[in-house]
């Protein structure tokens, strides 16, 4: 007589708790209404952090851009002093050409170790139809 495995395997795991879902049907993949509230409020709570983080990094890059350009037209600096400011080259918010924006601010490289940093193009921030 075969013994019995002592953990029943989950067929259908709850999103949330993990746990077997009860009178489970093909489209339910909660416990229940709590299970399910409570699944999407993290997923939301997430969302918003998330957001927060990247946010944080754009206006960072913002404040710093627009602190060396101040009023010129272009600014050239080695890409390594933006980085001592805490700069970070991975957070814009678009790309057009050569340009790398931050908002109405934009870098692109124009040397070896140099960044020359300008107001976005005009262009790239019209509404398109
Ligand atoms: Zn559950």
């Amino acid at each position: 007589m075969a013994t019995q495995s002592r953990k029943r395997k989950i067929e259908h795991p709850c999103r949330w708790c993990g746990k077997e879902i009860p009178e489970w049907r093909s489209n339910k993949k909660f416990c229940d209404e709590e299970h399910k509230n409570k699944f999407f409020n993290e997923l939301r709570k997430q969302e918003t952090l998330e957001l927060g983080r990247v946010n944080k990094k754009l206006k960072r890059n913002y404040e710093i851009l627009k602190k060396v350009i101040k009023d010129e037209v272009r600014v050239k600096i080695k890409a390594e002093a933006l980085e001592r400011k805490g700069f970070d080259f991975h957070f814009m918010t678009h790309i057009f050409g050569d340009y790398h924006n931050c908002y109405n601010l934009a870098w692109r490289t124009i040397e070896y170790g140099y960044v020359m940093i300008t107001r976005t193009p005009e262009s790239t921030l019209v509404e398109r139809d």
